[in-house]
């Protein structure tokens, strides 16, 4: 059973993480992305009037999602748990989940935050390419076809750019996500359920860090308890060591399989002890200005948003403007060649 929150900026992967707890966990991926695609697709009203938004980087209103959020909640599969990813954006629909939650006798676990930094989103974003003959997705970064443009797949010449993936559009929806989401980490915070984990890296390595964090929220009071025993156990080992008796080192070794067993008992991989830590990115340690403020001259939390949201737009700037060069340069190269 795990019923948890995954919030993340577009490009943050949040997406490509969820499928992965849904894999291995057999609980569905509600996405309000997927639920409003889907919605499109089949032409139903909503769908319709989510359209008209979508494609212009707007957010849809929040009775379309809702609507669609409390269909998929009551949906048998959704008993045993659920991953809602993108879902939800502002307070008000925090707090509609609230209602509908309680409504339907659940609960929420975990809210996991994928910490991504506004270079790398842009990069993730206006990077991407897809084959329209097979569907296959490059990015011009990170993963660009053998030949510039044409797919290594199917082999058709032209990839292109989703609409909502162009500098204009990405811009606008870090804004809006930077606008609407950051008060949810806040909310989220204050009620205990959050929890902040690197984004960057090996797919793996962030699956592992992600998971590790949800079930310390899910199982806080045994995984401490496992802490502890850890803790007292390597502290003997090192005793054991400094003392140098081989004896001492067997009963620290010993103490040490206790612990871990004790930890398996409790239903903990070992995995989650030793990694409990690592959730939290580097950058998260409080700025110069933030531990300034904290002595009482400036409200931390405000003057933290504001620069987050002025790293942002100088970030979405910086790197429109380095895009701009970098694709007219090749068109011109390319048409130049053709000549
Ligand atoms: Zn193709």
């Amino acid at each position: 059973m795990i019923r948890m929150i995954l919030l993340g900026a577009p490009g943050s992967g949040k997406g490509t993480q969820a499928q992965r707890l849904k894999a291995k966990y057999g609980v569905p991926q509600i996405s309000s992305g997927d639920l409003l695609r889907d919605a499109v697709a089949r032409g139903t009203e909503l769908g319709l009037q989510a359209k008209v938004a979508m494609n212009s980087g707007q957010l849809v209103s929040d009775d379309i999602v809702l609507g669609l959020i409390r269909e998929r909640l009551s949906a048998p599969d959704a008993a045993k748990g659920f991953v809602l990813d993108g879902f939800p954006r502002n307070i008000d629909q925090a707090d509609a989940l609230d209602r509908m939650l309680e409504g339907i006798k659940q609960r929420l676990d975990a809210v996991v935050l994928l910490d991504v930094r506004p270079e790398t989103l842009m990069r993730r974003l206006a990077g991407r390419r897809t084959c329209p003959n097979c569907g296959a997705v490059y990015n011009v970064f990170f993963s660009p076809p053998t030949a510039e443009n044409r797919c290594d797949r199917c082999g058709h010449a032209e990839l292109i750019q989703r609409p909502d993936d162009q500098d204009e559009v990405i811009a606008k929806r870090l804004e809006v996500y930077q606008a609407q989401t950051r008060p949810l980490v806040a909310h989220y915070k204050k009620k205990g359920l959050l929890r902040i984990v690197a984004g960057e890296g090996p797919l793996d390595e962030v699956f592992a860090r992600m998971e590790s964090a949800a079930l310390h929220t899910l199982k806080s009071d045994s995984a401490k308890l496992a802490e502890k025993i850890e803790v007292k156990a390597s502290a003997g080992g090192r005793r054991a060591a400094k003392s140098g008796t081989v004896r001492a080192t067997s009963a620290a070794k010993k103490k040490s399989r206790r612990a871990s067993a004790a930890a398996k008992k409790r239903g903990m991989p070992a995995k989650v002890v030793k990694v409990a830590k690592v959730d939290r990115p580097a950058k998260q340690k409080p700025s110069r200005a933030a531990k300034k403020s904290r002595s009482g001259k400036t409200p931390r939390l405000q003057k933290k948003a504001a620069k987050a949201a002025n790293s942002v737009k100088k970030a979405v700037t910086r790197f429109a403007t380095a895009v701009r060069k970098k694709f007219s340069k090749a068109t011109k190269t390319k048409a130049g060649k053709k000549k």
